[in-house]
């Protein structure tokens, strides 16, 4: 056990690092549990080219160190163990890890992010950041007058693809049922869309070809005909939904049906006075580096003042 803390921020990603950076500034000396992703998904993405500051751009897994050193100069602690239980019933609140370690904190900020959904096949994992891609967003600009493919049929698939129409030389949705899950505003700008395909009761079987160490093709399935076939392509991006990374909070913390944690109006506060969500675990709209990390920001800001009104 350790003494208990003024803060404890579990996540490492652009959210968890930012709390991080303003809590330690505010000598709160916070100690950051990494969990399962250190670093968050950037780390599984190539270059980061939309975040202000990096005209260049930068890698995803060299952006998320120089935020883990800027949070280490000002005294954060940062261990890599992964919160397994909480005991937020009263304060201070007590996380245990699975180092068996447990944690008592006056606040704490959950920054847990959240993980897209893969089709699982094992190629997929292989050749992702090399084709494959859950982020059109992030990646979308290396695909220039490229081939590429969607799956998934909601407003994700909808939005990934018309927003690849702008790099790609054509986009092909595969689309598991015969329609879309998406709104019909949304569906009807991709269906209508010159450059997009889309492809019904299709399904990806796997994908090619780990040995050239990039995407040249997928196997493809009509799931009503049985029909299966090789089609060229160059990228793969997965639009099937996001999980955010909330089981732990279940039955403790408010959240809505699909799990993202909810938070007062404008703010990081969750029902229970001290403990903050902030980053992909608590926002299911945005979803991106720079908003995580403002929304950490804030985090810290409501703990520090918070913590400051319970002592004066
Ligand atoms: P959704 O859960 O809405 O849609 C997921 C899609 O992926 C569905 O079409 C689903 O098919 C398909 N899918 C799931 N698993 C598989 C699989 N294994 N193989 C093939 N296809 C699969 O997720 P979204 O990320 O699209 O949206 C999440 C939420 O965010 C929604 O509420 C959405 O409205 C919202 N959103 C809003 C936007 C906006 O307003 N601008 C933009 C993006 C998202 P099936 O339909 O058969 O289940």
């Amino acid at each position: 056990m350790t003494d208990v803390l003024k803060t404890l921020i579990l996540g490492s990603g652009p959210a968890g690092y930012t709390a991080a950076i303003y809590a330690a500034r505010a000598n709160m000396n916070p100690i950051v549990l990494a969990g399962s992703q250190p670093g968050g998904q950037l780390t599984i993405t190539s270059d980061v080219e939309n975040y202000p500051g990096f005209p260049d751009g930068i890698m995803g897994p060299e952006m998320m160190e120089r935020f883990q050193k800027q949070a280490e100069r000002f005294g954060t602690e940062v261990f890599f163990e992964i919160g397994e239980k909480v005991d937020l019933s009263q304060r201070p609140f007590k996380v245990f890890s699975n180092a068996d370690k447990t944690y008592e904190c006056e606040t704490l900020i959950i920054s847990t992010g959240a993980s897209a959904l893969y089709l699982g096949l094992e190629n997929e994992l292989a050749l992702q950041g090399r084709g494959v891609s859950a982020c059109a967003t992030c990646d979308g600009f290396f695909f220039k007058e490229k081939k590429v493919f969607v799956v998934g049929g909601g407003d994700s698939a909808c939005e990934e693809a018309t927003f690849l129409t702008k790099f790609a030389s054509h986009v092909h949705m595969l689309v598991r049922r015969d329609e879309l899950r998406a709104s019909k505003i949304m569906a009807e700008r991709a269906i209508n869309h010159e450059k997009i395909t889309v492809h019904w009761n299709t399904e990806v079987v796997d994908v090619l070809d780990v040995s050239q160490g990039k995407v040249t093709a997928l196997e493809l399935k009509n799931n009503k005909s049985g029909e299966q076939w090789t089609e060229d392509a160059e990228g793969l991006f997965l639009a099937i939904g996001h999980k955010p990374n909330t089981d732990l909070f279940k039955g403790v913390l408010d959240m809505d049906d699909s799990g993202y944690l909810i938070t007062e109006p404008g703010k990081t506060a969750t029902k229970i006075p001290g403990v903050y969500a902030c980053g992909d675990a608590q926002d299911s709209y945005y979803r991106q580096a720079i908003t995580a990390a403002g929304t950490g920001c804030m985090a810290a800001i409501e703990a520090e003042r918070w913590l400051e009104n319970q002592e004066g």
